[in-house]
């Protein structure tokens, strides 16, 4: 890892995802919708392109419409590193109950990522960020090795890599700045109920900061010296959590590309602030459906008010 203000700079740096793009069935107790847009790829590019350069590499199958990622196009999202391969694309699917927090899988479902080897572009070596979306840890791992001199390195893993790929993931996590999981993942990977723990053993294998999702309890940021807590937005109707943790990443590590060359604790707490900020608009509709219309002006009134969710002042005794 570099030293994050090191150097100062007006212009956003280039942010490479690698994760999946692929088609989900979404059943929660306010609809159902099959075949649409997901993967963790497509919510992660979709939310940091609202401020940064996006590459995105991964893998669709031959039966993926050519128009579907238009919208990432439109946006300036490289997709150059999108492999067209013959065969299905990835499709999962999950149902939620009332408690939008956990959800079951009913498939998996990977289609052309069996066999993948991500090979990114050549320019994509130059990237100064990089995050590695949910997408098994080797794979992960053969994308870090593709970028030169990465600046900050992020990753999020699943429940299925801590129980099936569990050294590859514990590899992963010892050569990034920073890892990404939920609550419930990371108190399994760590083997304990307490976060702070949690993060502290994952601190231990090198990263320098450890975020925790906590869904409708919004997350933690924990490093050696700060915990730092964001509540989730109040929302009066959440419809969809699908793709909230990799849209919290989006804006997270959106803003921190924006804010290269000056990356200090102040700037991580606001990071967590933009990350939250959308992710709320994520679940407020189905499948990507808020994100592609969603513009910055929003995302920086809803940062707004969350400063007003928890501020508070002491209180002057006698
Ligand atoms: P999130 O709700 O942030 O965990 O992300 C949900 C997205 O992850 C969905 O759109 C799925 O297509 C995708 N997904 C589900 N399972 C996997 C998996 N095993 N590997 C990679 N992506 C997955």
């Amino acid at each position: 890892m570099q030293q994050w203000n090191s150097r100062q700079r007006q212009t956003p740096g280039t942010i490479l995802v690698v994760g999946t793009v692929g088609f989900d069935d979404i059943e929660t107790p306010f609809g159902s919708v099959r075949g649409v847009l997901g993967g963790s790829a497509s919510y992660f590019a979709a939310a940091a392109s609202l401020y940064a350069p996006v590459r995105l590499v991964a893998v669709v199958g031959s039966d993926m419409p050519s128009d579907t990622l238009d919208f990432l196009r439109e946006r300036g999202v490289d997709l150059r590193g999108l492999q067209v391969a013959e065969g299905k694309t990835f499709r999962w699917g999950g149902r939620y109950g009332y408690d939008l927090n956990s959800r079951d899988t009913l498939f998996t479902e990977l289609g052309v990522y069996e066999g993948f080897r991500p090979v990114t572009h050549p320019e994509y070596a130059e990237s100064e960020f990089v995050f590695l979306a949910n997408i098994h840890p080797a794979l992960q791992q053969e994308v870090l090795g593709q970028v030169r001199r990465p600046r900050l390195t992020m990753m999020d893993s699943m429940n299925l890599w801590i129980e099936t790929a569990r050294d590859a993931l514990t590899d992963t996590m010892r050569r990034v700045d920073m890892v990404c999981l939920n609550d419930s993942e990371a108190r399994e990977f760590a083997g304990t109920s307490s976060l702070l723990t949690a993060a502290r053993r994952i601190l231990a294998l090198g990263p320098k900061v450890v975020l925790i999702k906590k869904g409708e309890c919004g997350a933690v940021m924990v490093t050696d010296d700060e915990y730092f807590v964001a509540p989730a937005y109040p929302l009066e109707e959440a419809r969809d959590p699908t793709g909230a943790g990799d849209s919290f990443a989006g804006g997270f590590l959106g803003y921190l590309a924006q804010h290269d060359g000056d990356i200090t604790p102040d700037v991580l707490k606001r990071a967590v602030i933009h990350g939250s900020a959308v992710a709320s608009f994520t679940v407020e509709e189905f499948s990507l459906d808020r994100l592609r219309r969603l513009t910055r002006a929003e995302v920086e009134r809803r940062y707004w008010e969350f400063t007003r969710l928890t501020y508070f002042d002491d209180v002057v005794r006698d």
